[in-house]
C-alpha cells in the first residue's frame, strides 16, 4: 500500500477506505519512515494498525516544513473530518476558552472548544477551575443564567408568548438577586441584553463601559437616596473590579504570538509566516530573509494591514488554529526565538499564569 514514491521529507497524508472514504488524516515532518512505521505495530492493539486495517490506499501532500505540516493537518482533519481523528484534543487540557452562549438568553460557560462553533469565544484562558469560580462571579455579579442551555426562557416582554405559570421561581440564583430571572418573566429582554453588553464589554477589556455603568448607577441611587440600591451597585462595582483583575491573571498573553516567523523549507522553499494573536494572516517566500531580523521586524509592522477580527472575542472556526499555534510554541521554544516582533526584540518564551 506504501508507495515506493513516498520520499522523506514533511507532509500530510491521508488513509483511505476502499469506497473513498478519508479515514484518518496525519501529518510527518518524515513521510516515508512515518508510513512504514504504520506496518510495524501489532494487531490490534496498535491504533496504527487499525488505522491501516480501515484503509485500502494512502494518498500525501508534500509540504515545505513541519509547521506547515501541522496547519494543513488540522485543515484537512476539519474539512474531511476523518473518523479515526479525535478532534479538540491538542493542548484541550491546557487551556480553556470563556464563552458567550448564542440565543435568546446567552449565559457564560467554561469550554475547551470552539464545540458547535455558536456564541463569542474569549481566551485561552489557563487554569479552568479558578475560570469557571470568576465566570460565576462574573454572572452573579450581572444577574446573567447559568442552568442548561435546554431551560425554556419566558421574557416579561413576551409573556403572552407563554402559557405556563411565569411567576413560578427558576432557582435559588433568582431568589437571592443573582438571576434576573429570563425563565419567570422576572425582567424583560432588552433587560437581559444589556447585562449581555456589560459581559461583552467586560470581557472584550476595551473600556470601562461596565464599570462606568454600574457607578452611574450607583451614584443615581444615591442621588435619589436609595441607599440600599446603591450599596448593591457599589458592591457589584467592587467584585468586578476584583474580577477584571482575577481574568487578566488568568489569560494567556495570546498577545505573545504576533510576529513574523522565518522557517527553512526542506528544499529550500523558506516563507516566512506572519502571525497575530496566534493566527497565521499570511505566509511569504522568504526571498532571503530568513535570517535578516531587520527585513522580519518591517515585516511583522504590516501585520495589521492584513485582515482579521480585532477585538478580544476570537471566532470559533479559529480557536483550533490558535491552539495549533500556543501548542506548537510551547513545545518547541527554539522557533519561538527565531521569530521577530515589529520592535525587531525576539518573541519570549510565553508567559503563563497558571
Ligand atoms: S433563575 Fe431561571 S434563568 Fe436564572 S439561573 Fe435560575 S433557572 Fe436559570
Amino acid at each position: 500500500m506504501v508507495s515506493e514514491g513516498a520520499e522523506q521529507r514533511p507532509a500530510v497524508y491521508r488513509m483511505i477506505a476502499e469506497d473513498g472514504e478519508i479515514v484518518y488524516v496525519g501529518k510527518s515532518k518524515q513521510l516515508r519512515a512515518r508510513l512504514l512505521s504504520y506496518f510495524r505495530g501489532s494487531w490490534p492493539a496498535d491504533k496504527g494498525m487499525r488505522i491501516l486495517a480501515a484503509a485500502n490506499r494512502i494518498e500525501w501532500t508534500y509540504v515545505p516544513n513541519e509547521f506547515a505540516a501541522l496547519r494543513e493537518e488540522l485543515m484537512q482533519i476539519k474539512k474531511w473530518r476523518p473518523r479515526a481523528n479525535v478532534m479538540g484534543k491538542r493542548d484541550a487540557r491546557h487551556y480553556a476558552f470563556l464563552r458567550l452562549t448564542a440565543g435568546r438568553a446567552p449565559r457564560l460557560q467554561v469550554v475547551r472548544g470552539a464545540g458547535d462553533g455558536r456564541g463569542f469565544f474569549y481566551g485561552p484562558f489557563v487554569g479552568a477551575v479558578r475560570l469557571a469560580d470568576a465566570v460565576r462571579e462574573l454572572s452573579d455579579a450581572l444577574g446573567l443564567r447559568d442552568c442548561t442551555l435546554d431551560r425554556r426562557m419566558a421574557f416579561d416582554d413576551q409573556r403572552e408568548l407563554f402559557t405556563h405559570d411565569t411567576r413560578t421561581p427558576g432557582c435559588i440564583r433568582y431568589e437571592i438577586k443573582r438571576c434576573l430571572g429570563p425563565c419567570i418573566a422576572a425582567c424583560s429582554s432588552v433587560a437581559y441584553d444589556e447585562r449581555v453588553s456589560l459581559a461583552r464589554g467586560f470581557l472584550d477589556g476595551s473600556d470601562d463601559t461596565p464599570m462606568d455603568a454600574l457607578r452611574a448607577q450607583m451614584t443615581t441611587a444615591s442621588d435619589a437616596m436609595e441607599f440600599e440600591r446603591a450599596a448593591s451597585y457599589r458592591d457589584k462595582l467592587h467584585r468586578l473590579e476584583g474580577l477584571r483583575a482575577s481574568f487578566a491573571r488568568l489569560r494567556f498573553a495570546v498577545e505573545t504570538l504576533t510576529f513574523a516567523y522565518p522557517v527553512a523549507g526542506h528544499y529550500g522553499e523558506d516563507l516566512i509566516y506572519l502571525v497575530r494573536r496566534g493566527r497565521v494572516v499570511a505566509q511569504l517566500p522568504a526571498a532571503g530573509r530568513l535570517d535578516d531580523p531587520t527585513a522580519l521586524a518591517e515585516l511583522a509592522g504590516t501585520i495589521d494591514e492584513h485582515p482579521g477580527v480585532r477585538g478580544s472575542a476570537i471566532p470559533p472556526h479559529e480557536i483550533d488554529e490558535l491552539l495549533l499555534l500556543s501548542s506548537w510554541f510551547r513545545q518547541h521554544p527554539a522557533e519561538l526565538a527565531r521569530a521577530v516582533r515589529a520592535d525587531g526584540s525576539r518573541a519570549q518564551v510565553l508567559a503563563e499564569s497558571a
